[in-house]
């Protein structure tokens, strides 16, 4: 379990092999490949697209929840992808003769949907082969308005009782998942550059692939995380689902080679599976 700018993350992700993203503090997980034993205890799943290497469990992860007598688990899933999520489940019914109970929310770029705990789940495109959307989840607060700062506390009640807005609502993006996504995304989504914790794929790390091959896939490279090494403003980032062809030590190394010092001291390397 990593610790990464105050949130906790239990993550797997290898190109191609298996992405899923656990987040016990929100009791949900971003992306599904192949339902790790733990993430079935998580109550809700954010699907970025539709490659196996990050849908693949999604059955299993409902059918062990409905098994343990677990809540039906919540999928949020791209509006271009509900049919065929719909139909998915639907075959797994008929063979496994099971309700697979769920709940499938389709949502989009633009759109907003309330987590527990007062956060707020908000999809951004990202730019791949098949469509995929990253998500961000923000925090959500009620803050004082400056001019009623040093009021006395039953002096607020009374304004309060009188219908008087004393507060503003305050959000910020905790963390921005991109799922798999070409670089464009850093200059198009805010969120990726600001969010407090960013989690984003670095497919390939050196020239056993080009940058333009890493492209024709759909994928990042590390030369073009480099050009851009000045614009994460992230307190801390996580980068993952590299190529199976790298070793850990090869992605430490290329990472301590390549990134900027003011970059690499806040990035970690997702090295299980590696
Ligand atoms: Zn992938
Ligand atoms: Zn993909």
């Amino acid at each position: 379990m990593l610790q990464l700018a105050g949130i906790a993350v239990d993550a797997t992700s290898v190109g191609g092999m298996e992405t899923c993203i656990q987040l016990p503090g929100y009791k949900m997980a971003l992306d599904i490949g192949r339902c790790p034993r733990t993430a079935v205890y998580k109550d809700s799943v954010a699907i970025t697209h539709g490659h196996m290497d990050h849908v693949g469990g999604i059955c299993f992860h409902a059918a062990t929840r409905s098994m343990l007598g677990l809540e039906p688990p919540t999928y949020f899933v791209g509006h271009e992808n509900i049919n065929a999520m719909k139909a998915l489940f639907n075959a797994y019914r008929r063979l496994d003769r099971s309700r697979l109970a769920h709940h499938l929310v389709p949502i989009g770029p633009g759109e907003t949907h309330p987590l527990p705990g007062g956060k707020l789940l908000r999809p951004f495109r990202s730019v791949h082969r098949v469509p995929c959307q990253g998500y961000s989840i923000w925090s959500s607060k009620q803050k004082l308005k400056p001019e009623y700062h040093g009021t006395p506390g039953h002096e607020l009640a009374r304004l309060r009782r009188e219908g008087v807005e004393i507060t503003d609502t305050v959000e910020a993006p905790e963390l921005a998942f991109t799922g798999d996504t070409m670089i464009e995304v850093v200059e198009r989504e805010e969120v990726v550059r600001t969010a407090r914790l960013l989690i984003m794929e670095v497919t390939f790390i050196d020239d056993r692939v080009t940058v333009a091959e890493a492209r024709s896939t759909g994928h990042i490279h590390i030369d073009e995380l480099v050009e851009r090494a000045d614009l994460f403003e992230n307190e801390a980032l996580l980068l993952t689902h590299f190529s199976s062809r790298y070793r850990a030590r090869d992605i430490r190394e290329a990472f301590k080679a390549r990134l900027p010092d003011h970059l690499y001291q806040r990035v970690t390397p997702l090295l299980n599976g590696h």
